[in-house]
């Protein structure tokens, strides 16, 4: 499988990991674009978000979020925090194994841009 993230889930890439469990792997991102910026990701490989079972995978998308809202919490983002999924070109995707980004500790703005 030619897929960055699943290498880094199966240990032939180094991460700085966070958590991990039986379905998601969590570890900061390379390039930070917050002081906290970690990505949460399924250990099982789907590409983008527009494939994700609903009929399979809605427990494992969950779970995601409240890792993420678990984390965000032990890593100092009490004070507010985003999530972003970025969804193929359009959306900015540019690894094809979906991943929750978490950014937090500093201030955020909207639009993203
Ligand atoms: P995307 O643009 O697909 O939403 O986000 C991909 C993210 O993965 C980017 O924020 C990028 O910095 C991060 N990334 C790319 N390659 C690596 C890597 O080898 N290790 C880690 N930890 N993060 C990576
Ligand atoms: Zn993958």
């Amino acid at each position: 499988m030619d897929c960055l993230f699943c290498k880094i889930v199966a240990g032939e890439i180094p991460a700085r990991k966070i958590y991990e469990d039986d379905q998601v792997l969590a570890f900061h991102d390379i390039a930070p674009q917050a002081p906290a910026h970690f990505l949460v990701i399924p250990k099982k490989h789907i590409a983008t978000l527009h494939d994700l079972s609903e009929e399979d995978d809605k427990p494992l998308v969950g779970h995601i979020l409240f890792v993420a809202q678990r984390l965000a919490e032990e890593l100092g983002c009490q004070a507010g925090f985003r999530v972003v999924m970025n969804c193929n070109e359009l959306g900015g995707q540019t690894v094809h194994h979906i991943h929750l980004h978490v950014l937090g500790q500093r201030q955020m703005h909207w639009p993203p841009g």
